[in-house]
Formats: structure tokens, sequence, C-alpha cells
């Protein structure tokens, strides 16, 4: 049987890092229909929108799709391809999991976790008051009526943070856990301070936990929890955090591992799973065969292991972690200088994976 999934090649280094990316998968003998449609810049600047009605036809329609990187150009009234994929699907999380391999200069090598970071609540819900507008000194009225007191010249934004998001977003990473094989499960939150909101996220935290007594539960104050991940990374397995904690915490965590070109990630969702890097698309390196394809050859790991390919999923992790044990067919980021002239590129990297799966 072939899987129907949607592939997106993105804009900038996305083409190239998807296509190494597509040929690794199929060396594994599974099929795919690659079902392909366009989002990025490049589509915008052809047909005038960056996200087509026909790629999110598509997504809906296969559930689950492999993303190259997209460009959000600064300043321009181009909205973001990724906040228009998880408003429109549903992905309201996001799965990084962050492993150092073998042979990646890193000084967090232990460092074997999984960041699952809630998507669409939080900070990030875009519920702001511009400073000086109406909207501002209406809230502040209402604020003040209730004996909250807000600075005049303040901007305002809102923290949302619901039962139904928290206890879904909670239950993603305990059944993580379980499917996955992991010991624990680690709440990150400020409820000390923010206690209707943060609050709330540890409180569901604590019920569900309830529901799983065979994963370990523990929960962390967020500024504590950045202290130990540098200091007994060993320590995580599994961390659930609200939005904007996660945002940074995985970023974090991709710098513990030996930087973007080695984080990959899915975004799950109610309608569909689209799998894709953390890092962006790097359009000064567009075309140059560089960058390294390894964040999104380990997303479509995730997404084989999504569909239920586990055995596919592990021959690849092994020859990925074989080829960068290796140390000698990798991309530059991986060598002990930026400008190592033994640097491989893009597609050479993808090969060398293809051919040590088939050694
Ligand atoms: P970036 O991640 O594209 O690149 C920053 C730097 O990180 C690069 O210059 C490069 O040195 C390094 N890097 C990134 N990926 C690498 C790889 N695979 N191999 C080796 N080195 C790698 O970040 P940016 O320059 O801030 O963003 C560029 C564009 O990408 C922006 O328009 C941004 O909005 C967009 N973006 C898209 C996504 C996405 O599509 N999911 C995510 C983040 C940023």
């Amino acid at each position: 049987m072939a899987y129907d999934v949607t592939f997106i090649p993105g804009d900038g280094t996305g083409p190239e890092l998807a296509e190494a990316t597509r040929r690794v998968l199929e060396a594994t003998g599974v099929q795919f229909n690659w079902d392909r449609h366009e989002a990025g810049i490049d589509e915008y600047e052809k047909h005038g929108n960056p996200f087509p009605e026909e790629t999110l036809e598509s997504l809906k329609r296969n559930g689950i799709g492999i993303k190259g990187p997209t460009t959000t150009p600064v300043g321009s009234g181009f909205r973001s391809v990724n906040v228009l994929l998880r408003k429109e699907l549903d992905l309201y999380a996001c799965v990084r999991p962050c492993k150092a391999y073998e042979g990646v200069r890193t000084r967090f090598p232990e460092t074997d976790l999984v960041v699952v970071r809630e998507n669409t609540e939080d900070l990030y819900a875009g519920i702001e008051f511009e400073r000086g507008t109406a909207a501002n000194a209406q809230l502040r009225g209402a604020l003040g009526e209730l004996g909250a007191s807000v600075r005049e010249d303040a901007g305002i934004s809102i923290k949302p943070i619901s039962e139904f998001g928290s206890e879904r977003i909670v239950r993603a990473a305990f059944d993580y856990a379980v499917t996955h094989g992991r010991a624990k499960v680690t709440a990150a939150h400020k409820a000390n301070i923010m206690k209707f909101s943060d609050g709330l996220f540890l409180d569901v935290a604590r019920r569900v936990a309830e529901d799983y007594p065979q994963i370990e539960f523990e929960d962390r104050i967020i500024d504590n929890l950045c202290n130990q991940l540098v200091t007994r990374p060993d320590e995580y397995e599994v961390i659930v955090l609200p939005n904007l904690y996660g945002d940074i915490v995985s970023d974090l965590c991709a710098g513990m591992i030996g930087g973007l070109g080695l984080a990959g990630g899915a975004n799950i969702g109610t309608e569909a799973a689209v799998f894709e890097a953390t890092h962006g698309s790097a359009p000064k390196y567009a075309g140059k065969n560089r960058m390294n394809p390894t964040a999104l050859i380990l997303s479509g790991i995730y997404m084989l292991e999504h569909l239920g390919e586990a055995e596919a999923a592990q021959r690849v992790e092994q020859a990925l972690a074989a080829v960068i044990r290796a140390g000698d067919k990798v991309t530059y980021d991986l060598k002990p200088t930026r400008t190592d002239p033994t640097a491989v590129g893009t597609s050479d990297f993808a090969d060398a994976v293809i051919e040590e799966m088939n050694a």
C-alpha cells in the first residue's frame, strides 16, 4: 500500500532539503504517493497567495504532510504560512524530539528529550491592544473597574490558557510517552506567579497525569527548568509546556543537541499532522546545496512512526546516526569549522544516508 502524503517543498533552501528527504524516505522501500503542492514566497510571487487553497485541501484530504521551510518576509502584508497552517488545521501540538547524536559537538551529549509545545493559545493567541488606541483605553477602563490599574502608556497582550487547550496538549504528551516508551512527563509553568493561566495548566496536568499511572509525572517552574536543562539534561524525557515557554525551550534544546540543522519536528492536530524542521528557509543559501538535511530527514522519521512504519523509521535513524558519527560525509555545520573544505552538500549527505541504509 502506498501512503498519500502532501509534499510541500517550501522556498529558499526548502526544495533541496525536501528533495533530499524524499529520496531517503523512498529508499526505505515504503511506498508514497507524493501529492505535491506549493506554499511560500515563490508561490506568492507567482500567483499572489503564499498558501493556496489546493495545498490546504490536499492536507485535509491526506491528513498528513511533510513540508520544507517557508519564508515570512518582515514588514509586509504577507501572512506566515506556518501560522495559517496551524490555524486552519488546528495543529495544536508541536512535538520536537531533541537527541544529541554521537559525533555532534555539544556540551550536552546526554540530551535525549522531547519538547511538546502547545501551539494555539497563550501570548501567541494574537489578542493584543496597541498603546494609544481606543480599544486599549476601553480595556484599561474595564480593568480599572475590576480594580486592576494599567498605565496609560502600556501596550497589552492577553494570555489565555484554557482547560480544553491544556488538557489536549498534556494528553498528547502522555500519549507520546506511552507510545514511545518514555517513563516520565514534566509539565513546565510559572504557576506561582500566573495563578489563573499557568495555574490552570498545572492543575489540568496533575489531573491528566492520574490517568497514566505507569508514567511518572513531575512539574517544574520554567526558570528552574531552564537551569536544570543545562545542568542535568539527562533527568528529562518528555516536557510539556504552554506556547511561549515551549517556543523558547524548543530553541534552547535545539542548541543543546548541536544546532538548528539537527532539530526536526511534528505539528499534530485534529485535522492533520504536518512534519517539518524547526529551522527556517535560510534563503541566502538557496540553491547552494549546502544546508544540513538532518532536521527534515528526522521529521520524515517522525512521519514514518506516525504512519506506523516503525521499522523503516528505525532504519533511517540508524543510518543517519551512523553518518553523523562517522563525520566524513557531513555538511559544514557538523564539521569542526564552518569553512572545512571536506564538508559535503545536502544531496551528498542524503546519498551517504541512503548508502548506509542499504549497506
Ligand atoms: P533560518 O533557520 O532560516 O536560518 C538561520 C541560520 O541557521 C542560517 O543562516 C544557517 O546558518 C543556520 N541553519 C538553519 N538551518 C540550517 C540547516 N538545515 N543546516 C545548516 N545550517 C542551518 O532562520 P532565519 O534566517 O531567521 O529565517 C529565514 C526565514 O525562514 C524567515 O523568513 C523566517 O520567517 C522563516 N522561518 C520559517 C520556518 C518554517 O517554515 N517552519 C521556521 C523558522 C523561520
